[in-house]
């Protein structure tokens, strides 16, 4: 395993800057996954780092060594992607061997690297097949034994669950993040979907046009994003906004949206005037009250949680709540949206930059 260090990269098409001076540390052993909206430039660095791809600027070093002109061959580094590329032709012994027949490693030691692999992927019976006769699954297994038999220091995977469907997409999952484990290998894992992201990743960069939105473990762009961008992008449900000015009440702050609706905040104070409020659908409760301003327009019963959405005087709203609590809520019941004391995000209107509000210590006025 090695690690690998971006320094300032730049990438250009023609007039047009699809990375703009990213840098970026993964250090050895490092699960990170590159995560984004499509088009944001994800498959770019990644290509780049396995010299698939020219740097316009700026430096890519890979173990300690700067790689910028190192052909992608000799840079220890194995791609696995979304289509997996498997020769149809070829059994599946012959794709996952075919990188070192290339390089000219002996027939014995590729039957060998091959048979690990195979092993370690369960794909030992079969090794004689072709790609068209295995299943969505298997294939990508494929691909991914294909990654493993070269022994590279640096696994880039570019969206390799894409094709998947939902369930084995979920078990796959747990299948790449045990491989890592095992082979010690440093990974960095390119993907438009949070969850995956959430649930794989040891750090998430999250990226938004070829700038780096947010780096850190998938708690901490949970719970801190660094801005509206982050935070609406990671979660699901997404985060709940609401644009206002702050003003102070007697027990803390409210804000005041521009139909001078008031929503107060369980906060003592945020260093802002004009801000956007964020509210994950988990930390806003629902109290009955046919007297409530927030009428429920839909509900999605998830099996254990249910979404309820609302469509309020001063927003629509969706809350994620406990379904047995609610089992009797129904379409056009009229209910109050309530945030959990101290759970909101406070983001500057203008910047969208988050903004760290004080806390109520109780009593204070
Ligand atoms: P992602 O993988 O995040 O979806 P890409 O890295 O594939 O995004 O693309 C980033 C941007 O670079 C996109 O706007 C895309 O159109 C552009 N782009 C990618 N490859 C080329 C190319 N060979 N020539 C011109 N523009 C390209
Ligand atoms: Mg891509």
């Amino acid at each position: 395993m090695a690690s690998v260090k971006l320094q300032n990269v730049v990438k250009r098409y023609g007039s047009s800057e699809v990375i703009t001076g990213l840098s970026l540390d993964i250090t050895e052993g490092e699960f990170v996954v590159l995560l984004g909206p499509s088009g944001c430039g994800k498959s770019t660095l990644l290509r780049m780092i396995a010299g698939l791809e020219e740097i316009s600027s700026g430096q890519i070093e890979i173990g300690g060594i700067v790689v910028n002109n190192v052909a992608a061959r000799d840079r220890s580094v194995a791609m696995v992607f979304q289509n997996y590329a498997l020769y149809p032709h070829m059994s599946v012994a012959q794709n996952m061997g075919f990188a070192l027949k290339m390089r000219g490693t002996p027939p014995d030691e590729i039957d060998r690297r091959v048979n690990d692999a195979a092993e370690i992927l369960g794909l030992s019976t079969y090794l004689d097949r072709r790609p068209k006769a295995l299943s969505g699954g298997q294939r990508q297994r494929v691909a991914m034994g294909r990654a493993i038999v070269r022994n590279p220091k640096v696994f880039l995977f570019d969206e390799p669950l894409s094709n998947l469907d939902a369930k084995l997409r979920a078990k796959m999952r747990v299948e790449i993040e045990q491989l890592h484990r095992r082979l010690n290998a440093t990974s960095v894992f390119v993907t438009h979907d949070q969850v995956e992201a959430m649930t794989m990743a040891d750090r998430i960069v999250l990226m938004n046009d070829g700038i780096i939105q947010q780096a850190g473990t998938p708690t901490e762009l949970y719970d801190e994003p660094a801005n509206i961008f982050v935070a609406g992008f990671i979660g699901s449900p997404q985060m709940n906004f609401i644009e206002g000015e702050v003003y102070a009440e007697s027990d803390g702050v409210a804000v005041r949206t521009k139909d001078g609706h008031v929503v107060p905040l369980g906060v003592a104070g945020i260093p802002a005037k004009q801000v956007v409020c964020g509210f994950r659908p988990e930390s806003l409760d629902i109290v009955r009250d046919e007297k409530g301003l927030d009428e429920i327009i839909a509900i999605e019963n998830l099996g254990h949680q249910a979404i309820i959405h609302c469509e309020g005087e001063i927003a629509r709203l969706s809350a994620l709540v406990d379904r047995e609590q609610h089992a009797d809520l129904k379409i056009g019941d009229c209910v109050s949206i309530k945030p959990k004391p101290g759970a909101v995000h406070c983001f500057h209107a203008e910047t969208g930059e988050r903004l760290s509000p004080t806390m109520t210590t109780g009593g204070e006025q």
